[in-house]
């Protein structure tokens, strides 16, 4: 069978793994490609296969850059299954469709410019009509069922405890009468995340995708985290200041709101409003109470005794744009929630505008920040940032607090992988960003001793079978129709021409004097001249 790293490669967005057996082609997510227009180009870019051949798409779990693509596959003609657990499905409902409005607002913004300029008409990639249409090719399955999703197929999701209803997906392939198991480990949790389970220990299988975003990092305990943002939560209300928090509104957001409700369960701090200023959290903090089967012991336990612990007193939900203006007139202290986790859209730019200029404000990163990011760049100091067009000063009291973190670190990821029992295993090290990659890969091979690789982008290998893999140059050669050939022939043959003569008129002609180039070269204008005579 053969496989194509489509996405999560050197790079923790864009997640998605296409799968070949003969003819039966599927992905493993589809997720969309985040952290400036380099990366974000790709979401574009033609796909090597037509969504029309894809049989299904296993999804780990609902954050973007493992879904977000799916709405596009669908536009283009998918028809088939989108395989996931309950809670990932009702996840993807309301994340999909904001999906759909942020690129529906983006075109809309690019359009407003390009019309000034006379520049053409960009397209969203896809709009809210089309998440919603692609909702009704998804499929639930529970937690530990095998399902059989076509011939010597089979597939079984287990708890990846990272957010509600995450996976890791362990996949049953039979070829030529031999089965072999891989396993795709989607985005760990760390042990000690509350409210959802911990990550299911796996160990059976021959082939691994492993997921990297803390390979070169430790987080502090949980307990030294809660510890930090008491300290800043009690020294805001002492100087009568706000704690602005930009959180990914699936999981960050309601793991906020359970910390902050233990804490003043504890009496630890008064009851201060908490505000939750964004609609995307609003309806996942709702998902999150109808799928309460998906906590751990702790949070059921605190449910049965009557308590809700993401209903703490003092929390402000605040729906609508003018609610969520109303929150600058408050002068009390508070705590203000917002999206996006990575400050690139959504309302928490408009609250960064209005504190991270005021020298009392705090600004907690408690989630990933992505290169290329404006979260990124506030935490690794820049002076000031651009928003909305306007130069802001970074004057608050900046926090990154990684014991909040939905991803198991270094020690965690080692921890997982330890508990396979096959010394011939094979891991493919993905979705984090190189140096990342680089130092887990490192230390899996040290300790131990299995085959592993950092996959390149859109990098294809054969699996099981004695063929090479396939440098990305070639397979395009292989692949692509004879037309585009020609054309990537001529690019290749234009560059290589223009690097030699620049080498040429740089004097270093005599450097060639002894190899017979003159030879080769005078071959290749005979060539040429042959063809173009043909084409006449
Ligand atoms: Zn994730
Ligand atoms: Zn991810």
């Amino acid at each position: 069978m053969r496989v194509e790293f489509l996405g999560g490669i050197r790079t923790v967005t864009g997640s998605a793994t296409l799968l070949e057996r003969g003819s039966l082609k599927w992905l493993v997510d589809c997720g969309m490609f985040q952290g400036g227009k380099q990366l974000e180009e790709r979401n574009r870019k033609v796909q090597p296969y037509h969504a029309k051949t894809l049989s299904f798409i296993l999804l780990t779990h609902a954050h973007i850059d493992h879904s977000g693509l799916i709405p596009k596959l669908v536009k283009e003609g998918f028809r088939g299954r989108v395989i996931c657990t309950k809670a990932t499905l009702d996840l993807c409902e309301v994340m999909l469709r904001d999906s759909g409005h942020i690129q529906e607002m983006e075109a809309e913004w690019l359009n407003r410019k390009s019309r000034r300029s006379g520049g053409e008409e960009a397209n969203p990639l896809y709009t809210v009509n089309d998440a919603e249409r692609s909702l009704k090719y998804f499929q639930s399955l529970n937690y530990d069922d095998m399902f059989s999703i076509a011939d010597g197929v089979k597939v079984r999701f287990k708890d990846a405890g990272h957010i509600l209803g995450s996976a890791i997906i362990e996949l049953w392939i039979e070829e030529e009468g031999q089965e072999r198991k891989l396993v795709f480990s989607g985005d760990l949790g760390s042990s000690d995340q509350p409210i959802i389970q911990d990550p299911t220990w796996i160990e059976e299988g021959d082939i691994i995708w492993l997921e990297s975003t803390y390979g070169n990092r430790l987080h502090k305990s949980r307990e030294e985290t809660v510890q930090e943002l008491l300290k800043i939560v009690q020294e805001a209300i002492a100087n009568q200041a706000k704690v602005i928090i930009p959180a990914f509104a699936v999981e960050r957001t309601q793991d906020v709101i359970y910390t902050l409700s233990q804490l003043m369960r504890k009496g630890s701090i008064p009851s201060i409003p908490i505000y939750i200023d964004s609609p995307l959290a609003i309806s996942a903090t709702e998902i999150f109470k109808r799928n309460s089967d998906c906590f751990d012991q702790e949070t059921k336990e605190l449910l049965l005794g009557g308590e809700n612990p993401l209903e703490p007193p003092g929390i402000i939900y605040t729906q609508t744009t003018e609610e969520s203006r109303a929150i600058n007139e408050d002068q009390r202290p508070a705590v203000i929630v917002s999206a996006s986790g990575m400050c690139d859209s959504g309302r928490i730019k408009h609250h960064l505008k209005h504190h991270l200029w005021r020298e009392a404000s705090h600004i907690v990163f408690i989630g990933y920040q992505g290169e290329g990011t404006i979260g990124r760049r506030i935490v690794d100091g820049a002076k000031t940032v651009r928003l909305f067009g306007e130069e802001i000063a970074v004057k608050a009291h900046i926090h990154t607090l990684g014991g909040f973190s939905a991803h198991a670190d270094q020690k965690g990821l080692l921890e997982w992988l330890s508990h396979f029992e096959n010394p011939r295993l094979e891991v493919f090290v993905t979705h984090g960003e190189k140096k990342a990659s680089i130092e887990l890969d490192q230390l899996i091979r040290e300790q131990f001793h299995f085959k592993t690789t950092i996959p390149k982008w859109r990098e294809r290998r054969v699996l099981f079978g004695a063929e090479e893999r396939i440098a990305p140059e070639e397979r395009m050669m292989e692949v692509s129709p004879p037309e585009e050939t020609l054309h990537v022939l001529l690019r290749h043959l234009d560059r290589n021409y223009k690097r030699l003569r620049r080498k040429l008129k740089r004097g270093r002609s005599k450097e060639f004097r002894d190899l017979y180039w003159l030879k080769d070269l005078e071959e290749i204008n005979k060539k040429l001249e042959e063809l173009e005579i043909k084409l006449e």
